[in-house]
């Protein structure tokens, strides 16, 4: 085999090492906390799925159409890593028929084939809540909250809620064909791109980045003055919960969002301190077609996915929620022969401590070195003299004070002394 070539993360994809790996870890656990305590259930799905679970999201949807890693297993199966959440816990949902209202959360990997920079991936984690089998504006406001919540609890003060009324299904095609005879009458203004995309699905136009396209969406009907008596209410409802609960939002009629399936209430949250074309750190909404999309019987559903590398960006802007310093509690430093260490490390880890040694039977002073490094608070040394004693000197690395220890009572007083 030709050896010397060596090998990078594939484009778009991060390795994550300690600290910024535990950092990640420790952001789902809060969310998975703040999640179990509204009621949500976790929920694991495979990555990746048949591709019509994912083609029945919309043939508008970028993520679906032009960013979706394919492929075909040796049996001939057509599948698709899973380029969002949403899709796979509905499917799940038809799938186990669970009772409703169904509360599922979720963390996981998606895979969108996307150009890649700072904030926007090949492979990124989101963390997923979905609430389905009501339609019940409280749900919203739940769900919303949560969302919220879940930021301000990892220290956020910088972030935006925007919130829109996309309307139901049935309210969509007068706004489509008000939004296609606008930008019908003014083609010529339009990007090329959105020319396109405008065939397919006049609401994606409104989601252009497109400089040149800017004038035309800004001047575009709103989707509010089109959406029916019922869906406007519950938008209503929606509001008056978050006031109720102190969540600040702002409506923002033109909030479409990238995916196809949204109806009713939509809502994106924006780190304030993040680039404008990369400040989304989470976004959902109401989906009250998709279960039947999926091959379900008519049921509405709401959820959020919200990036979990994004929102660390933030968190890094803000200069809140900071790595944590990864650090046993003893480091054991065995100047015998290592199997010493090796013993120890394994009684304190039993008795539920955190251990770490050195190997090779390297000297005093390096092992001392690597102590320190560990960021342990407290050593244990073993010497000849403690080996032929039966004692062990345990040191605090903060102070520097050492005692002898019967080989005994190590746990104990290594418990003491971290209290
Ligand atoms: P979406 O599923 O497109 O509604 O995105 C929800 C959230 O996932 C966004 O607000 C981002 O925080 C995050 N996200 C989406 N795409 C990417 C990506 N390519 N890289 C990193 N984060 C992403």
């Amino acid at each position: 085999m030709a050896a010397g070539r060596s090998f990078r993360a594939p484009k778009g994809t991060r390795d994550l090492l300690v600290p910024e790996s535990t950092r990640a870890r420790r952001l789902v656990e809060v969310f998975a906390d703040l999640a179990e305590r509204s009621g949500f259930g976790l929920v694991v799905t495979p990555m990746f799925e048949e591709l019509d679970v994912f083609l029945r999201l919309g043939e508008a949807t970028d993520v679906v159409t032009k960013e979706m890693y394919t492929f075909e297993t040796k049996g001939g199966d057509r599948l698709a890593l899973r380029p969002e959440l949403t899709a796979s816990l509905v499917r799940a949902f038809v799938q186990h028929n669970p009772p409703t209202p169904w509360k599922a959360w979720c963390a996981g990997f998606n895979f969108r084939y996307e150009r890649p920079q700072k904030g926007r991936y090949r492979q990124f984690e989101q963390v997923d809540v979905e609430l389905i089998g009501t339609a019940d504006p409280q749900a919203d406001v739940e769900v919303v909250a949560l969302g919220w919540r879940f930021y301000e609890a990892l220290g956020l003060r910088r972030v935006a809620l925007k919130l829109n009324d996309l309307g139901d299904r049935a309210d969509r095609p007068r706004y489509l064909d008000a939004l296609r005879a606008h930008f019908a009458g003014n083609l010529d203004a339009l990007s090329e791109q959105s020319r396109l995309t405008l065939e397919k699905n006049p609401l994606r136009v409104l989601d252009s980045k497109r400089p040149e396209d800017a004038d035309l969406v800004a001047a575009a009907p709103v989707i509010g003055d089109y959406v029916s008596d019922e869906s406007a209410a519950a938008f209503v409802e929606v509001q008056v919960g978050l006031r109720a609960l102190d969540v600040p939002f702002t409506v923002t009629p033109r909030l479409v969002r990238g995916l196809d399936y949204y109806t009713r209430t939509t809502f994106e949250f924006a780190g304030v301190g993040l680039g404008a074309s990369q400040d989304a750190v989470g976004g959902g909404g109401r989906y009250d077609g998709l279960v039947e999309d999926l091959g379900g019987p008519a049921t509405p559903g709401i959820g959020f996915g919200l990036g979990v590398d994004r929102t660390l960006l933030a968190c890094d802007e803000e200069g809140v929620f900071p790595a944590p310093a990864p650090a046993v509690d003893v480091f054991v430093v065995d100047v015998v022969d290592g199997s010493h260490a090796t013993v120890l490390c394994d009684e304190l880890r039993r008795s539920g401590l955190g251990a770490d040694r050195a190997y090779e039977g390297r000297s005093m002073k390096a092992q001392m070195k690597k102590a320190g490094a560990s960021g342990a608070p407290l050593a244990v040394i073993v010497g000849p003299d403690e080996d032929a004693d039966g004692t062990v000197a345990v040191r605090d690395l903060r102070t520097a004070e050492q005692s002898t220890v019967a080989r005994g009572d190590v746990v104990e007083s290594i418990r003491k002394l971290l209290s």
